[in-house]
């Protein structure tokens, strides 16, 4: 018998493409063209549109590049689907 062991698995779809992040892991967010910290800008507008991101461009603040709010660099795994698989707290025996 194993001792693999995941507390709960859960799957969510979604109507628009949808931000799946890591839940509190992600701290900072940067520019994807000049490397600028733009964390508070982009949570803002993750807080927004978090269900409802689609493919939605926006102007970062640092440099005005315009882009899809799926190509900032996040600091933790994040991911933009319709679909949601979920495992928490998994742990891999040996
Ligand atoms: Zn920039």
């Amino acid at each position: 018998m194993s001792d693999d062991y995941v507390w709960e698995v859960s799957s969510k779809f979604y109507d628009q493409v949808t931000l799946i992040d890591a839940g509190g892991l992600t701290i900072q967010i940067t520019c994807p063209l000049c490397g600028g910290d733009v964390t508070e800008w982009g949570f803002g507008l993750l807080a927004k549109y978090r269900e409802n991101i689609g493919t939605r461009d926006a102007a970062a603040p640092c440099c005005g590049v315009t882009a899809p709010l799926d190509t900032p660099r996040y600091d933790a795994p994040v991911g933009f689907a319709r679909f949601q698989l979920y495992a928490m707290t998994p742990y891999r025996a040996g």
